[in-house]
Order: C-alpha cells, then sequence, then structure tokens
C-alpha cells in the first residue's frame, strides 16, 4: 500500500510540473504575439516638485493592453518577460515608446517635461540599454538630458567595476541616472554616491510609514539629509494622502509622486496635464509649519 501511495504521488508529483510547464510555455507564447501584436502601450505618472507641486518630470509604466482582458498591469507580465527573456524586446519597446511620444509632444508645441523609463536587472546587464537609447533619441532628435533611467537596486549589486562601467556608459549618454524603489535592497548611499546617480527614489514601503508616527519620519528624515549632503534629488514614491505630503513637505524631500498628485495616466491626459504645469491645489503648496 506505500509503495502505491508512493507510486500515485510520484505521478501527481510529474504532472504537477508537467502543468506548469506548460502553463509557462502559453504564457512566454501570449506574451510573444503580443509583443508582434503591438498590444502594449505607456501609461505617464507625473513627478511633482514637493514645495510647489509644479510638474518636474515623468515615469513612463507600460501596460498590456489584452483584446479581452483589458489593460493589464506590469506586474503580471513582466515577471514572465523577465523570466523568459522577453524583457530584452519589450524593454527595447518601452524606450522606442517613449523616445517616439516626447517627440510627438515635442512636435504638438507641448511643455518640454523629462521622462523616466523603468530597465530591468536583466536588461541593464545583457540589453545593450546604452545602445538602443543613443539609437532612439538620435532617431527622434531628443535631448539625452530629457531621458532618465530607472534601475533597481539589484542592477548596483554584483562587481562594482563592472556596475560602474556601465553606469558611466549610459551616464556618457548624457541621460539621468535613477535608483527606484530605494530601500528594498542593499545598496547604501555612499556606493550610490560613488556612482553617481542623480536620483533616488525611496519605496512607497516608506512613505507609508509618514502616517504612523514619528519613527518612519525619523527614517525618511535621516534619507533625506544623507541624500541632501550627497547632492542627490530625492522622491518619495507612493505618495496617497495630504498628510504624507505635509511630513514631506517639512522634511525638505526634493519631489514626490503617487496616487495624491495623479495616478499612471494615457498619453492624452498626460498632455493636458502637462499643460497645466502645477498639479497641487493651491492650498496644498504652502510648506506645511510642522515641527519634526
Ligand atoms: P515602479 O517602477 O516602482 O513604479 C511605481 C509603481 O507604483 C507603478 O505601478 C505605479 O502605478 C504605482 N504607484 C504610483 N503611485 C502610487 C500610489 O500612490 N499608491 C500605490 N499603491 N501605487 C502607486 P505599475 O505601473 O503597476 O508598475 C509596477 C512595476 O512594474 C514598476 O514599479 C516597475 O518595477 C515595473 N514596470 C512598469 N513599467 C515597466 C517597464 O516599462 N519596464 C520594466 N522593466 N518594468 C516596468
Ligand atoms: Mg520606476
Ligand atoms: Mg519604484
Ligand atoms: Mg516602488
Amino acid at each position: 500500500a506505500a509503495k502505491a501511495a508512493g507510486k500515485g504521488r510520484y505521478h501527481f508529483y510529474q504532472s504537477h510540473l508537467s502543468d506548469s510547464l506548460v502553463l509557462r510555455i502559453n504564457r512566454e507564447q501570449a506574451l510573444r504575439l503580443a509583443i508582434e501584436r503591438d498590444e502594449f502601450v505607456l501609461h505617464y505618472q507625473p513627478r511633482v516638485d514637493t514645495a510647489t507641486g509644479r510638474l518636474s518630470s515623468m515615469e513612463a509604466l507600460v501596460r498590456w493592453m489584452h483584446p479581452e482582458r483589458g489593460l493589464v498591469p506590469p506586474l503580471e507580465f513582466i515577471p514572465i518577460a523577465e523570466d523568459t527573456g522577453l524583457i530584452l524586446t519589450l524593454g527595447r519597446l518601452v524606450i522606442e515608446k517613449s523616445c517616439a511620444q516626447l517627440a510627438q509632444w515635442k512636435a504638438q508645441g507641448l511643455p518640454v517635461v523629462p521622462v523616466s523609463i523603468n530597465v530591468s536587472a536583466l536588461q541593464f546587464n545583457e540589453g545593450n540599454v546604452r545602445e538602443i537609447l543613443a539609437a532612439c533619441m538620435d532617431e527622434h532628435g531628443i535631448d539625452p538630458s530629457l531621458i532618465g533611467v530607472e534601475l533597481t537596486e539589484s542592477c548596483m549589486a554584483g562587481d562594482d567595476e563592472k556596475v560602474s562601467g556601465e553606469l558611466d556608459g549610459l551616464r556618457s549618454l548624457g541621460v539621468k541616472l535613477l535608483v527606484d524603489d530605494f530601500g528594498t535592497g542593499y545598496s547604501s548611499l555612499s556606493q550610490l554616491q560613488r556612482l553617481n546617480v542623480d536620483v533616488l527614489k525611496v519605496d512607497r514601503a516608506f512613505t507609508v510609514t509618514l502616517d504612523h508616527g514619528e519613527e518612519g519620519k525619523a527614517l525618511f528624515k535621516a534619507i533625506v539629509s544623507m541624500a541632501d549632503a550627497l547632492d542627490i534629488c530625492i522622491v518619495a514614491e507612493g505618495v496617497e494622502t495630504a498628510e504624507q505630503l505635509s511630513v514631506l513637505q517639512a522634511l525638505d524631500c526634493d519631489e514626490v509622486q503617487g496616487h495624491f498628485v495623479s495616478k499612471p495616466v494615457p498619453e492624452g491626459e498626460m498632455a493636458a496635464l502637462m499643460l497645466k504645469r502645477f498639479l497641487f491645489p493651491p492650498a496644498a503648496r504652502q510648506p506645511a509649519a510642522m515641527p519634526i
């Protein structure tokens, strides 16, 4: 009986394995087809000056316009794209679309606002990002200072010399370097200074703590003052409430991004925001007089 049960388990395990393999292949096929059919679009989320609410930049965020499922968020397909290597093709598409969009806005006479583009670790290591960026900026006549590259701390891990070589290569194009989701990985501020990054985006997990008493504020304050000393611009991600904003104003955090200002929006809505320029309601513009 024991033997039979063991055998049964073995069969179950085997079919479970092949099921997940089938699922994986299906997802990969679906993603490959979506790339061929050009079903990906970019939405844009504003980043604003903390004191004034003035639009300073925006982030390009990819979405899959699925013919049946509608708008699919990146967390449902970026991991698959990374597992299968399709992120290299998808990443190239995102760079191309971002540059084309900037050129279109410029042609429409809209205010010039920089765009930052997310680059995942595999893409950073193997994706010829430097060459692709150079070619796309050239094709669309984009001023490199208008492009930012958002890298997570996992890109900065590993061989220091290789990483700084890659980053120098990007920087030599004239683009800005941003560290995304700061605080979730293991990079130190001194390492970031050595790597010469321009902007630090502090992960939403830290912004959320600003609503919960003094500890979160103290931690954020320490990050802001160190970034300030290193001359790195600091952005709080995921700002959702007026309370979080006023704490960040009191802490002199340079910029904010989050639903309180605007969710990511399609290109047409982003154009409207570009014309508006100041995205806070006037009441939120005064730096809060609060003791920290
Ligand atoms: P991320 O780069 O950290 O982007 C910020 C994410 O936080 C976005 O999610 C944005 O919609 C969300 N967010 C912004 N403000 C708030 C807020 O106030 N509250 C909450 N709860 N969320 C907020 P999204 O668009 O779903 O993207 C998720 C992640 O997918 C991104 O995180 C990024 O890691 C990845 N991603 C998106 N687009 C691309 C891309 O083109 N290439 C690559 N490699 N990754 C991408
Ligand atoms: Mg990002
Ligand atoms: Mg982020
Ligand atoms: Mg984040």
